[in-house]
């Protein structure tokens, strides 16, 4: 399994228009985050999880040339706003790309991409198929996937789990029973936004916490804000085996 982040930043990207902060104005590359999203790839299976706003750049900069399915976490514009862009897959693939999603998310794909589903379709208007999930296990052409029921203030939101792979976005509260689904996985994705408390999202304290209840053998951060401070200076604050997760950065698991 091979695990790619096309995206580790919060919902204005990071570099944030119009900011001089020094995280902002950093040559570092690994301060500059699209925003949150992965490709995953297992056993001949290429998927993402979600489409944010700069999924065109992050397919093209991960050389992204099939896929098979996009799985959404919930329904932000963060994680949705790229799905127009989905039409090379559907030219070179000739076929419909299946998005899953809960009811609520996929309601509200339908509301704001209405043109996709409308019953007298522009020609070239992207192709999906949308298959809605509970929170029950499914598999995407063959990959079994866990979700994982977390909470976003009060917007209920899935991360997923592949195997030994745990994927979790967008959350401030994980349940006693989705922290049991987490339990032996190798390798964990959480959302670390920034410091100062949010109402939304974990601090960085708060999630170095939850990654230590959960034990995986390596953690990365994701969903980052400028607010976080520069990615070198905050990563070497970290306890072993978490890190911050960067764009581009690849793992490769068994
Ligand atoms: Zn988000
Ligand atoms: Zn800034
Ligand atoms: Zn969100």
């Amino acid at each position: 399994m091979k695990v790619t982040f096309l995206g580790t930043g919060t919902s204005q990207g990071v570099p944030v228009i119009g900011c001089d902060c020094q995280v902002c104005k950093s040559l570092d590359f690994r301060d500059k985050r699209f925003r949150s999203s992965i490709h995953l790839e297992a056993n001949g299976v290429s998927l993402v999880v979600d489409t944010g706003p700069d999924f065109r750049m992050q397919m093209l900069r991960a050389g992204v040339k099939k896929l098979d399915a996009v799985i959404f976490t919930h329904e932000h514009k963060d994680h949705t706003a790229g799905l127009d862009d989905i039409r090379p897959y559907n030219f070179s693939q000739q076929m419909d790309i299946p998005i899953f999603g809960r009811r609520q998310v996929l309601e509200q794909i339908k509301q704001e991409y209405s043109y996709i589903f409308s019953t007298k379709k522009y020609p070239g208007v992207p192709q999906v198929n949308a298959i809605e999930i509970t929170e029950n296990p499914f598999r995407v052409n063959g990959l079994s996937i866990i979700p994982i029921p977390v909470l976003h203030y009060k917007l209920p939101v899935l991360g997923f789990r592949f195997g030994d792979f745990s994927y979790v976005t967008d959350a401030n509260f994980i349940p006693a029973e989705s922290m049991k689904l987490l339990e032996g996985t190798e390798i964990l994705i959480l959302d670390a936004l920034q410091k100062d408390s949010h109402i939304s999202h974990f601090t960085l304290d708060e999630a170095v916490e939850i990654a230590q209840k959960i034990g995986a053998k390596k953690t990365y951060f994701t969903h980052i804000s400028h607010r976080m401070g520069l990615h070198d200076q905050i990563d070497r604050e970290l306890p072993e085996g978490i890190a911050l997760g960067y764009d581009g950065l690849e793992i490769t698991l068994d």
